[in-house]
């Protein structure tokens, strides 16, 4: 049985395997410029985040009903459990849909269906949480949240993702004002490759929870202290790093400085499709190639449930917490 964690930075768009890819491209008529799985395959060879993030928007083309949400949504729940994944924050991108003429509607509908089923099929249970695309016009993310508000019921918090460097969060102060007014949760992804400034940031100026990757915090001594009396969560995503080159191998990680500099450090997956793996084998690596033992493991695996939003199902929370205390490594 694996260790019990939780999943917070998972981009549902990141979770379309090339199987499914070319079956829902078949399916809906689309046109995929790879020839087959393998083909596609070889195209995850990433220089930099934006490289990815080309092919990413490429490959959503295929994602066009509700159906095809909920299929997605339903495949990486089963892929999860079979990790330890008890309960998962799940991202998705409006903007990358909606652009492409799919009404938001089906997109939220769709992802929904699938995280309704999630206790009883799976055994996991869920959040959703909305994103706001960095790189385009804040107009646009307040526009989507407009879009977004006959569905807020299914929507727990909002976060910003896509192209970093050159779009700090201050871009989106005045949709994270909306969000907070709405009663909805704040995070961002920061200091994935910008700089530590853009998590201080986050923090000052969209008045986030959790800081996404913030990888870079690690170079301004001052910051960290103050992650760490505020106990601010970071959802890291070693594999993801690696792919993405903001590490030249897993064993250049920080993590084991961060979580020995006090840090409220998570292991996630972010786009495990692309990026060579899901939660489990996130963990799984990062025992291999970096000098942490069990005990640095259940932390990780504590922090997840205690950085989650169950604050409205707290008894549920305690059951997960249990059952990482108690969790026998072998
Ligand atoms: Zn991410």
């Amino acid at each position: 049985m694996p260790l019990p964690k939780a999943e917070l930075h998972l981009h549902i768009e990141g979770t379309l395997e090339p199987e499914l890819a070319f079956a829902l491209a078949a399916r809906n008529g689309v046109e995929l410029p790879f020839a087959d799985t393998a083909e596609l395959r070889n195209a995850y060879d990433f220089k930099d985040l934006q490289s990815f993030l080309d092919l990413y928007y490429g490959l959503m083309a295929v994602l066009r009903t509700e159906d095809d949400f909920a299929e997605l949504a339903d495949a990486y729940l089963a892929r999860a459990a079979a990790q330890g994944v008890r309960h998962a924050e799940i991202f998705f991108d409006p903007q990358a849909h909606t652009a492409r003429g799919v009404p938001i509607g089906t997109v939220i509908e769709g992802l929904g269906r699938a995280l309704d089923g999630a206790r009883d099929r799976h055994g996991v249970s869920t959040r959703l949480i909305m994103c706001f695309l960095r790189d385009e016009p804040a107009q646009s993310a307040l526009a989507t949240l407009r879009e977004a508000e006959p569905y807020l019921s299914r929507i727990t918090g909002v976060g910003l993702d896509s192209a970093e460097v050159g779009h700090p969060p201050s871009k989106f102060r005045e949709v994270y004002e909306a969000a907070a007014a709405l009663g909805l949760r704040r995070v961002a992804h920061a200091g994935e490759e910008g700089p530590a400034a853009y998590v201080r940031e986050a923090l000052d100026v969209l008045g986030v929870e959790r800081i996404d990757h913030g990888l870079r915090s690690m170079e301004d001594p001052d910051l960290v202290a103050r992650l760490v009396r505020e106990r601010v969560p970071l959802t890291l995503c070693p594999l993801s790093n690696v792919r993405l080159r903001a590490v030249d191998t897993l064993a250049d990680h920080p993590l084991p400085r961060m979580m020995a500099a006090g840090l409220m450090c998570t292991v996630n997956s972010d786009d495990p499709a692309y990026f060579g793996g899901y939660a489990g084998d996130n963990f799984r690596a990062v025992r291999e190639a970096l000098p942490l033992g069990d005990e640095e493991l259940r932390e990780l695996a504590r922090n997840s449930f205690l950085a989650s939003f169950l604050g409205d199902e707290e008894e549920l929370r305690a059951r997960y917490l249990a059952e990482v205390e108690a969790y026998d490594f072998g």
